[in-house]
């Protein structure tokens, strides 16, 4: 399905990413698993990728990090010779009332997810001009779509992810360029390592098919919009959450 194909995964050593990375190598992609702090982790994942037949590669970059962004691209388009498919996945969140906010925490939010994805696309667009195709990937979240209490921030860089992703698929379709964006659920990964069973509880109890999700239904989502078949679905928003928003 993806046989070929050079896909760049940002934040892959974990979670949401991590899947990402293992359903497109297993679809034949050749995946650059992106982290920021956690190498072993990263490297663990190419390890189990490589175990399981498929081939990929280890890359460090701060994506809030414009030039070292550029320095990646180029790097990555120096050894691998293009990029078809770029996943925007890394993110953090910093959850609190907005009164008790630091700026320096805003900031780091807004930077990481939001510039972070300008970032990327910034550099991975010019090769996918050059080559008359590629595939750009974004990820949102309900709190982007419906906005979440104590989440002011995060909620602020995913609504800002759902514009940027129809704005530029206007911009770089006439390029033969893609642009999508999913936007999860409630997803099992560390990023809800701060909620506790009595909030995972009620949160899959407001969830029409009543249970959180898994970092593999992404994957499998994302590995749909990336195959040449969704050539027509461009500027989208998928929402893969359970029927949280509807
Ligand atoms: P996670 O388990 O906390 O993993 C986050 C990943 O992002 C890690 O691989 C981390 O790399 C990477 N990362 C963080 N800051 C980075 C930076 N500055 N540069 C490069 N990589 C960086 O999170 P997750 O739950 O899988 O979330 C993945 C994406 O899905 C995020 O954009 C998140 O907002 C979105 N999302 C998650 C949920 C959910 O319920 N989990 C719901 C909706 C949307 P290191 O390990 O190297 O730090």
């Amino acid at each position: 399905m993806l046989s070929g194909k050079t896909a760049v995964v940002t934040g892959a050593s974990r979670g949401i990413g991590r899947a990402i990375a293992e359903k497109m190598a297993a679809e034949g992609a050749f995946v650059v698993i992106n982290y920021n702090g956690s190498k072993e982790a990263a490297e663990t994942v190419l390890a189990g990728i490589r175990a399981a037949g498929g081939d990929g590669c280890v890359m460090q970059c701060n994506v809030s990090d414009f030039a070292a962004c550029e320095a990646w691209m180029k790097e990555i388009l120096a050894l691998y010779g293009k990029i078809d498919i770029l996943v925007n996945n890394a993110g953090i969140t910093k959850d609190g009332l907005l009164m008790g906010m630091s700026e320096e925490a805003f900031d780091r939010v807004i930077e990481t997810n939001l510039k972070g994805t300008f970032n990327c696309i910034r550099f991975a667009a010019r090769p996918m001009i050059r080559q008359k195709s590629g595939c750009i990937i974004n990820i949102s979240s309900i709190w982007g779509q419906r906005g979440a209490s104590c989440e002011v921030a995060y909620s602020c860089t995913k609504a800002g992810i759902i514009a940027l992703t129809r704005s530029l698929a206007m911009e770089l379709a006439p390029s033969g360029i893609r642009v999508n964006c999913v936007a999860p659920g409630v997803i099992n990964t560390d990023m809800m390592a701060g909620f506790t069973d009595e909030d995972r509880a009620a949160l899959a109890e407001e969830t029409p098919v009543e249970r959180l999700g898994e970092p593999d239904e992404i994957a499998r989502t994302m590995v749909f919009l990336a195959d040449e078949a969704s050539g027509y679905i461009t500027g989208q928003v998928l929402g893969v959450n359970g029927g949280l928003v509807i």
